[in-house]
């Protein structure tokens, strides 16, 4: 007798898991800030994770971002060059603002 697993019951998978590209850590999808931009494109922030493209996730954490542009790791992930704006840091920032949870993420962590 054969029966048939139905994989879209389990609650747990609506929480997605996202591994940021800077720590290699895993968290919650909630806690992580969207980016996109291929090879050859400007690296952009989707503060509300529905542009279309490869996302790129890191945490909502100032030193995993400062590491990303610093050590221009976007590339790594967009496999070729791209352009990281002068002031993405800025824009991140400014968007969270309407993010208060992923907010205060950003400024809590960055201190460890
Ligand atoms: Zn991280």
């Amino acid at each position: 007798m054969k029966t048939h697993n139905h994989k879209n019951n389990n609650p747990k998978t609506k929480v997605g898991m996202k591994t940021c590209f800077v720590c290699k850590t895993i968290s919650p999808r909630n806690q992580m800030l969207r980016f996109v931009g291929g090879a050859g494109e400007i690296v952009q922030f989707d503060a509300k994770e529905v542009l279309p493209g490869r996302g790129m996730w890191l945490h909502a954490d100032e030193s995993c971002l400062e590491r990303a542009i610093e050590k221009r790791l976007f590339q790594r992930v967009a496999k070729g060059v791209v352009t990281i704006p002068g002031d993405l840091m800025d824009v991140v920032k400014k968007a969270i603002q309407n993010h208060p949870e992923k907010q205060k993420l950003f400024f809590q962590r960055s201190n460890s």
